[in-house]
């Protein structure tokens, strides 16, 4: 399969865009701390919460607890009272803790390297685990797709696809893998500011000459 048309360029004005805005919390751990069980923790924190909001969660949690032994001293309750505001705090708990014991169980403390033995860990799905593999270990092997990115590039005519896997399956077809690193950060950015769900910013968007904006019904 071919790549996008001008996709190169489309890069590189997404970096221009995306420069001025705040990095997404995967990438944002991912370059400061280079942890990959920091960023691990992150993305369970983060489904279907703002990363104004899984940030600080996640930094109070790293305050008390840096590793998988420390987080297992903490009770159900402190944690809870630790993340909260994130959304489906009691359930996020659970799953922290259940990582944090396969681990521990079968990974010896440290997490794991490869898709395949990340999947194992209970509340981590294919986009957690590549981010945690691309920001956390710099190893590219995969495009994590969140929603940002499955909307984004359905909109920009890159894919025509109904769910995340399926995008991530059909954009490694056609992403040249030298971009695979930095896709996920360029258009999460861009879809947290720019490209938003409902009426999406497309007269402020850098690539609008470039985008045939599928499915955007109302633009501002
Ligand atoms: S032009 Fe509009 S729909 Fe296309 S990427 Fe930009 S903001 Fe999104």
């Amino acid at each position: 399969m071919n790549q996008p048309k001008n996709l190169s360029k489309i890069i590189s004005l997404l970096h221009k865009q995306t420069k001025e805005f705040v990095l997404p919390i995967a990438t944002k751990i991912g370059s400061e701390d280079r942890s990959p069980f920091k960023v691990l923790i992150s993305c369970i924190l983060s489904l279907r919460t703002k990363d104004t909001t899984t940030g600080p969660a996640t930094e109070r949690l790293f305050k008390v607890a840096k590793t998988p032994t420390q987080m297992l001293k903490l009770s159900d309750k402190r944690i809870e009272k630790i993340i909260y505001p994130v959304s489906f705090f009691r359930n996020k708990t659970k799953f922290i803790k259940g990582a944090c014991r396969k681990i521990l169980k079968d990974f010896n403390g440290k997490v794991p390297k490869t898709m395949e033995e990340l999947l194992t860990i209970p509340g981590i799905g294919r986009k957690c685990g590549g981010l945690t593999l691309i920001y956390g270990y710099n190893i590219t092997k995969s495009i994590p797709v969140d929603t940002h990115l499955h909307r984004g590039s359905n909109r920009l005519g890159w894919v025509k696809t109904k769910m995340p896997e399926k995008t991530e399956q059909e954009l490694m077809k056609i992403i040249p893998k030298k971009h695979w690193h930095d896709l996920n950060n360029l258009l999460v950015a861009h879809g947290q500011n720019i490209c938003v769900p409902v009426s999406p910013f497309c007269s402020k968007c850098k690539i609008n000459k470039y985008c045939p904006k599928i499915g955007v019904k109302r633009r501002r």
